[in-house]
C-alpha cells in the first residue's frame, strides 16, 4: 500500500460566501480524499488525508481551478499526521483572533436566481430577496467574522425546512449561502406613505410601479442604502425630484431593465456592456443616444448618462413592472450620507418621497453605487463602493504595521492596509457635515474590526483644516502628514505596482502645498518616500476664496484681471452682464487690492474660469460643473492651440496662463465659437503637459508617467496626452481606484509606509 499522508492547508483570498467550501467538498470526493474543511476569520482551512499522489492532485486543483468569483490568493501547506477518517466533511466555522477579511463584495443577482424569480412554478417566484452562493448581499450585511449567518443581519430570520435543506446540501447552489431565504421565511417588503402609515395593497411592487408611472417619487431600500426613484422618461417627475432634493443640475443615474434597453438610450462599446453586466453592476457613464426617451433634465447639457442594470431581484421585478427607465439616485439629503435604516429614511427623506418601499433586512454597512467610465479603452473607477468594497488592492510592498489612511475632505474614502493588502473603504462623501463624519468614523471602525486591527500609524492630508486631518490627530499613535498631490501620484503608483521614481502629473481643484498655498497643477518627480516639484502653474487669485467654486464668474474676472489688468471693460461680456454690478465692482476691487484673494494653482479652477467666460455661465451648482461642460463642448476636430509654455528660469518651472487667456479673449472678441475655443484650450493644456514631461525626461531620463487627480477624469486629456507621448513612454492612470480625491487614501498609505521605512522605524 502506498503511503497515506495528511496535509493541512490554509487558503486566503476571496473564499468565503462564494461557494468555495462546497467546491472543495466535491473536489475532495472526486479525488478520493477524506478530511475536513472549515472557515474562520482568516480564510479557509483544510485537513486532507489520503494517498500522496491523490493529495497532490487535490492541492493542484485547489490552487489553479477555483470557480469565480472565488479566488485563491495563497495556499499554505503543512504536513500533518494521517488520520483514518472515512469521509470528507464541512465543519462549522472556528473563530480565530487574527483575521484577514475574505468577505466578497455584494454581487448582482445571478442568472439562475433571476430565472427562478421569474418562473411561476418556482417557490421563489417574484421573491425580491432570492440569492445564492454566487450572488446577493455580502459586505453590507456582515456584522462580524467569520462570514456565517449568525454574524450577519440575516441572523433574525430562521430558515424554513426547504431553505435549510438547500443550505445543508453540498450539491445545492445555496449550500451555505448565508443570506438564503424564501417567501416563507425571509425578509418581506412593506409599503408606507410619506407619513409612515402602511399602504394596503395586494403587491407593494405593483403599487410602486403604478406610482412611478404616475410621476411619483418613491424611496426604495436596496442593498447598501436607499434610492430615490422616479420615471426617468418624464421631465416633470425628474424636475420635481430636482426641486425636492434641491439638486438643480447634477446628473442622475438611471436604471434600465436590461442591456438591450441600455442600448436603446446609449451607444455602448463592448467594454461598457461587459461592465454593465458584471456581477459588480456599477453605474457606467456612457454616451447618450440623441433622441433617447430619457428626460432632458436628467443630465442637463451632458452628453453622458450614468446607466446601471438591476442588481437585486427587487430591482428586476420592479423594472419589469414599470417598463421604463428609472432615476435611481442615492437616497440622501444633499451633503449627508445615504440613508440605510427604515426610520432614518422616513425622517430624512420626508418631503422628498411620496412613498417608501421598505424591507426588514437590515443594512449593516452603507455602500453607495459605484461609478465607472471607460477612458482610453480602459475602465476607470470614479466612485468605488458597492461591488468593489471590501476587495483589497495588492500592494507592491509589505507593511510591517497596519496603517490607517484618512483620505481627503471631499469625496472621502479611507484606507486600511495590512500586510500586502490595502482595503479601501466605501465612498463616504464630503466630510463637512456632522452626520457624514459619524458615518465615516463608523465605517472606519467597522472595517478595522473586520480586519482585526487598530492601526497606530495614521496617514492624513497635509491640510490642517480637513475634517479627516482632525480625526487623525484625535487618534492615538504616530501621525504622518502627506502632501496631497504626492499622495495622488503614489496612489496610482501603488495601484500599478510601480516602484518609482516616476514623472507624476497631478491636476485637480485644490490641495494643500508644502509652502502653505493651494496647489493643483503639479509636475512631480516622485517615489513613495519623497518628491521634487519640477513644474507648476502660475497661481490664480480667488476672490472670496472657496465662494468662487460655486461662482466661477469670480474666477473668470480674476483671469481677466491677471491677463489684462484693470483696464478691460468686463461688462462687454455676456457673462458679467448676468452678475450684480455691485458685486462685480466689489470683486474688481478685491483683485486690485489683493484682499481675500487666496492664491490657487488648481488646473480645475482654470477650467472653471475660462468655461464661465466663454459659455457665459456665472454659477455652478456643484464643484466642477462648468469644467465638465467645458470638456463636453470641445470640437475634437480642431487642431489649433493657445500659447502655454513653462518659464524654465524659475524653480519650479511656472506655466503662465496669461498669454493663453489673452488669446482666448481675442478669439471670443472675434466671434469664435465656444466649441473651437474649448478645443484650443484643451490642446494647449495637452501640449503643455507633453512639453513639460519631455523636458523632465531630457533632464533625468525616461521614467513611467503617472497622470492623476480629478482633472484626469477628462477623457480628452487622458487620451490625447497618452497618444502624444506614444509608445516611447509608459503612461499610467488610475483604473481600479478613483483619479480624484476618492483614491487619495491609498497614496497616503503608500507614502506613510515609505516614510516609516526610511526613518528606520
Ligand atoms: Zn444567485
Ligand atoms: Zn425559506
Ligand atoms: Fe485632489
Amino acid at each position: 500500500m502506498m503511503g497515506l499522508e495528511g496535509l493541512r492547508m490554509e487558503i486566503h483570498g476571496t473564499v468565503q460566501g462564494v461557494g468555495f467550501r462546497p467546491w472543495v467538498y466535491t473536489t475532495a470526493l472526486e479525488e478520493g480524499v477524506s478530511g475536513r474543511v472549515w472557515n474562520n476569520g482568516e480564510g479557509v482551512f483544510i485537513e486532507a488525508f489520503g494517498p500522496g499522489e491523490r493529495l497532490r492532485a487535490f492541492v493542484e486543483r485547489l490552487r489553479s481551478s477555483a470557480p469565480p468569483p472565488a479566488f485563491v490568493q495563497d495556499l499554505e501547506l503543512r504536513a500533518m499526521a494521517y488520520e483514518a477518517v472515512e469521509r470528507f466533511e464541512i465543519v462549522s466555522s472556528v473563530l480565530s483572533a487574527a483575521r484577514r477579511v475574505s468577505i466578497p463584495p455584494d454581487l448582482a443577482t445571478c442568472g439562475d436566481c433571476l430565472r427562478e424569480v421569474l418562473a411561476p412554478e418556482d417557490r421563489r417566484f417574484r421573491y425580491p430577496f432570492a440569492n445564492c452562493t454566487r450572488c446577493g448581499p455580502r459586505f453590507t450585511i456582515v456584522r462580524d467574522l467569520p462570514y456565517d449567518r449568525p454574524l450577519t443581519t440575516m441572523a433574525s430570520f430562521r430558515m424554513c425546512a426547504a431553505c435549510q435543506e438547500e443550505y445543508d446540501s453540498p450539491e445545492d447552489r445555496r449550500f451555505h449561502a448565508q443570506p438564503n431565504a424564501c417567501p416563507g421565511c425571509g425578509p418581506t417588503l412593506e409599503l408606507v406613505d410619506a407619513s409612515g402609515a402602511p399602504v394596503h395593497c395586494q403587491d407593494p411592487l405593483e403599487a410602486v410601479a403604478l406610482a412611478l408611472r404616475e410621476g411619483k417619487i418613491v424611496a426604495i431600500k436596496g442593498l447598501g442604502g436607499f434610492h430615490l426613484a422616479c420615471d426617468a422618461a418624464s421631465a416633470e417627475a425628474v424636475g420635481e425630484l430636482r426641486c425636492r432634493k434641491r439638486r438643480p443640475a447634477k446628473p442622475f443615474a438611471t436604471m434600465v431593465e436590461s442591456l438591450e434597453h441600455a442600448g436603446r438610450i446609449a451607444v455602448l462599446s463592448r467594454e461598457e456592456c461587459r461592465l454593465l453586466t458584471s456581477p459588480r453592476a456599477p453605474i457606467v457613464l456612457v454616451r447618450r443616444r440623441t433622441g433617447s426617451r430619457l428626460a432632458k433634465n436628467l443630465a442637463p447639457g451632458n452628453p453622458l448618462v450614468g446607466i446601471f442594470l438591476p442588481y437585486t431581484p427587487l430591482h428586476h421585478l420592479l423594472l419589469r413592472l414599470v417598463r421604463r427607465p428609472l432615476v435611481m439616485t442615492s437616497g440622501n439629503l444633499s451633503r449627508r450620507p445615504i440613508c440605510r435604516a427604515n426610520g432614518e429614511a422616513l425622517t430624512e427623506l420626508q418631503g422628498i418621497a411620496d412613498l417608501f418601499l421598505l424591507h426588514d433586512r437590515k443594512i449593516e454597512t452603507r455602500c453607495d453605487d459605484s461609478v465607472l467610465r471607460v477612458m482610453a479603452g480602459r475602465p476607470v473607477v470614479f466612485r468605488r463602493a458597492r461591488g468593489f468594497v471590501p476587495s483589497p488592492i495588492e500592494l507592491p510592498f509589505r507593511l510591517e504595521r497596519p496603517i490607517l489612511a484618512c483620505g481627503a475632505q471631499m469625496k472621502n474614502a479611507f484606507c486600511v492596509g495590512v500586510g500586502e493588502l490595502a482595503y479601501l473603504g466605501p465612498h463616504v462623501g464630503d466630510l463637512d457635515d456632522m452626520a457624514t463624519l459619524e458615518s465615516y468614523e463608523e465605517a472606519v471602525g467597522h472595517l478595522e474590526h473586520l480586519l482585526g486591527v487598530k492601526p497606530d500609524l495614521i496617514a492624513h492630508d497635509l491640510h490642517p483644516g480637513y475634517t479627516s486631518t482632525r480625526v487623525a490627530r484625535e487618534r492615538p499613535g504616530r501621525k504622518i502628514a502627506i502632501q496631497h498631490h504626492h499622495a495622488h501620484v503614489a496612489s496610482c503608483m501603488a495601484e500599478h505596482g510601480l516602484q518609482g521614481p516616476v514623472i507624476g502629473v497631478a491636476f485637480d481643484g485644490t490641495g494643500h502645498g508644502t509652502d502653505g498655498t493651494a496647489w493643483g497643477g503639479e509636475f512631480l518627480w516622485a517615489d513613495y518616500g519623497s518628491f521634487t516639484r519640477v513644474a507648476t502653474f502660475r497661481p490664480i487669485p480667488l476672490p472670496g476664496g472657496d465662494v468662487a467654486i460655486r461662482q466661477p464668474w469670480r474666477i473668470a474676472a480674476a483671469l481677466l484681471y491677471e491677463a489684462f489688468g484693470a483696464q478691460l471693460s468686463w461688462v462687454k461680456y455676456s457673462l458679467f452682464r448676468q452678475v450684480d454690478p455691485a458685486q462685480l465692482k466689489f470683486v474688481g476691487r478685491m483683485l486690485e487690492r489683493r484682499f481675500q484673494t487666496p492664491l490657487v494653482r488648481g488646473v480645475g479652477r482654470l477650467f472653471d474660469g475660462v468655461a464661465a467666460l466663454c459659455l457665459a455661465r456665472p454659477l455652478a451648482s456643484f464643484e466642477g460643473e462648468l469644467a465638465l461642460a467645458w470638456n463636453f463642448v470641445a470640437d475634437v476636430s480642431e487642431e489649433a492651440s493657445y500659447p502655454l509654455a513653462p518659464d524654465r528660469e524659475m524653480d519650479p518651472w511656472v506655466l503662465d496662463y496669461r498669454p493663453m487667456i489673452r488669446a482666448v479673449v481675442e478669439d471670443l472678441d472675434g466671434g469664435e465659437s465656444a466649441e473651437k475655443i474649448s478645443a484650443k484650450f484643451h490642446n494647449a493644456l495637452i501640449a503643455a503637459i507633453v512639453g513639460v514631461i519631455r523636458s523632465m525626461v531630457a533632464r533625468k531620463g525616461a521614467r513611467p508617467i503617472v497622470l492623476t487627480g480629478g482633472c484626469f477624469q477628462n477623457e480628452l486629456l487622458v487620451e490625447r496626452v497618452s497618444q502624444a507621448l506614444g509608445s516611447a513612454h509608459e503612461v499610467f492612470f488610475p483604473e481600479q481606484i478613483p483619479p480624484g480625491d476618492g483614491g487619495l487614501a491609498l497614496g497616503q498609505l503608500a507614502v506613510a509606509h515609505a516614510v516609516i521605512q526610511e526613518s528606520g522605524n
